[in-house]
């Protein structure tokens, strides 16, 4: 039997949680991990459909998988996810090499296709029914609920878990293919999560990032009262070990006076938002059928500063979209110039067969007008969290310690003489490798750590400090990093 796996994620965080639930499954019936597919017998891609590149990167990987299998025909590759549901027939013709494909709402049923497929007997395919032509309760029914227990080692930090709240999405923004990949909208009941929360706290997780397409409109409808996300929170507050919770993806349109008294008022939930606008213009907003105009936007974002002040923001902008022009895209900079956010993360328009701005509207908007609207927008985003993390110099925040950072692990790889200092311009958070410029002290290292809203800083300190949350002086701050020192008595 095959007993060795690779497990490849591209997306986003409900991808990593996949890959993070998959691969406890799999160590759980007696796998090994292994971190290249060379030495693997099962080699996993959990896929992304959001962009057509995410998609390219799959079908480059699964060619180069193609030359491995021809020298080990025993070796099973697998592809899952987003790409799988949406594509299945596509991933056969061009990748025959492929041995399962797997939709994201049937992924409790990997170990048991995986010995199918080493049985033999040609591809295995498990998907959820189409949304579109199939009755809703069916579609709901065939994508199931997966959600393990697993132990904090199979974390990329043990002491943060993911926590999905609810699946799927009813929203069908025009762009969009996560509706039709993922399904419908459906809340996971309270206790159920409240129970899983409990369990990963037993573990030593401190904190817990509630996940859903929607998060904010978070509706349990199966007890005798109406839990929402307000409420939720307000349950998970009262476990014990649990010190942080969070919340992402937020839409504008639920953001409710409720949710924001909720993240007021209970302080283990980080006053931090995820709730992304798209687009400044409201002629591309409604193409978009983003439900909500520009106005309601600010009016939006203005509840949160009055609700929680000194609330971090971060939105999501997609530039180019179909009819995008010049008068548009400056009404888009103009919202990222005023509003402040703590990031954007901005996109250029990728249209996705199957959604309907891929069957209404025509993809107009070139590459490089893409491209340079694209640079424009982090140019402006930039500059504005270079300023807004200045006010932190000298301050005293909290920060949870995630453990050492990207610079400590790639030493601790080549040995500290291969090292040498190069700090990056303008990192981009947390991705890039940079040296910490304060001096370290013999049996330190540089760890990262967070912020309640959410900002990265690097500190020194010992590999044990990991899950705690220390106080931290800032004393330099870059756009996407702050650099700290652990405060004591004597420098706080
Ligand atoms: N549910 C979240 C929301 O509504 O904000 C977003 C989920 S989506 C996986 C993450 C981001 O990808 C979106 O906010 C959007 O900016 C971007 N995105 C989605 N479809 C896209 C497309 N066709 N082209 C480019 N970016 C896209
Ligand atoms: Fe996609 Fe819109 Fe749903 Fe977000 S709300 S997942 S962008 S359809």
């Amino acid at each position: 039997m095959p007993r060795r796996f690779y497990l490849q994620t591209v997306g986003c965080q409900m991808n990593v949680l996949d890959s993070e639930l998959v691969a406890s499954e799999l160590l759980g019936a007696g796998y090994e991990q292994v971190a290249g597919p060379s030495r693997a017998d099962v080699v996993l891609l959990n896929t992304c459909s959001v962009r057509q590149h995410a998609e390219d990167k799959i079908y480059s990987a699964l060619g180069r998988l193609k030359e491995l299998k021809d020298q080990r025909p025993a070796m099973i590759i697998g592809v899952l996810g987003c790409m799988a549901q949406k594509d299945r027939h596509e991933i056969l013709r061009r990748a025959p090499h492929v041995d399962i494909v797997l939709g994201p709402g049937w992924l409790d049923r990997l170990p048991s296709l995986i010995e199918d497929a080493a049985a033999g007997g040609g591809p295995k395919v498990e998907v959820s029914l189409d949304r579109l032509g199939n009755p809703r309760a069916k579609v709901e029914r065939s994508f199931v609920t997966f959600s393990p227990h697993r132990p904090p080692t199979t974390r990329p930090i043990p002491h943060q878990a993911m926590v999905r709240i609810m699946f799927g999405c009813d929203n069908f923004c025009t762009y969009c293919i996560v509706p039709l990949v993922r399904g419908p909208e459906q809340s996971r009941p309270a206790a159920e999560i409240v129970e899983e929360v409990r369990r990963l706290a037993d573990d030593g997780c401190v904190e817990a990032t509630l996940l859903g397409q929607t998060v904010n409109s978070y509706r349990d409808t199966s007890g005798s009262r109406t839990v929402e996300l307000a409420d939720l929170l307000a349950m998970l507050h009262e476990i014990k070990g649990i010190r942080r919770l969070k919340f992402v993806t937020s839409h504008p349109r639920y953001m409710t006076d409720r949710l924001l008294t909720a993240v007021r008022d209970l302080p283990k939930v980080s006053p931090y938002f995820h709730v992304p606008a798209q687009s400044g213009s409201n002629a591309v907003l409604q193409r978009m059928k983003r439900g909500y105009t520009v106005e309601e936007y600010r009016a939006m974002l203005a509840r949160i500063r009055d609700f929680v002040p000194g609330a971090a923001v971060t939105s999501d902008f997609i530039v180019g979209f179909c009819g995008e022009t010049e008068e548009d895209f400056r009404q888009t900079s103009e919202l990222v110039g005023e509003a402040r956010f703590k990031n954007s993360f901005i996109f250029k328009y990728s249209g996705r067969p199957g959604t309907k701005a891929a069957e209404l509207f025509e993809d107009d908007i070139s590459e490089a007008v893409k491209r340079r609207r694209n640079n424009e927008l982090l140019a402006i985003q930039d500059a504005i969290c270079l300023e807004d993390n200045q006010p932190f110099l000298g301050r005293t925040v909290e920060i949870l310690v995630e453990g050492p950072s990207k610079v400590t692990k790639k030493r601790a790889k080549q040995g500290e003489a291969a090292e040498s200092p190069h700090p990056s311009p303008l990192p981009r958070g947390e991705g890039t490798l940079i040296e910490n410029p304060l001096p370290r002290s013999e049996g330190t290292v540089q760890l990262i750590g967070r912020t309640t809203c959410d900002r990265i800083v690097f500190i020194e300190g010992r590999p044990e400090m990991a899950g705690q949350i220390l106080p931290v002086t800032i004393e330099r701050a870059d756009a996407f990093t702050l650099f700290g020192k652990i405060a004591t008595e004597d420098n706080k």
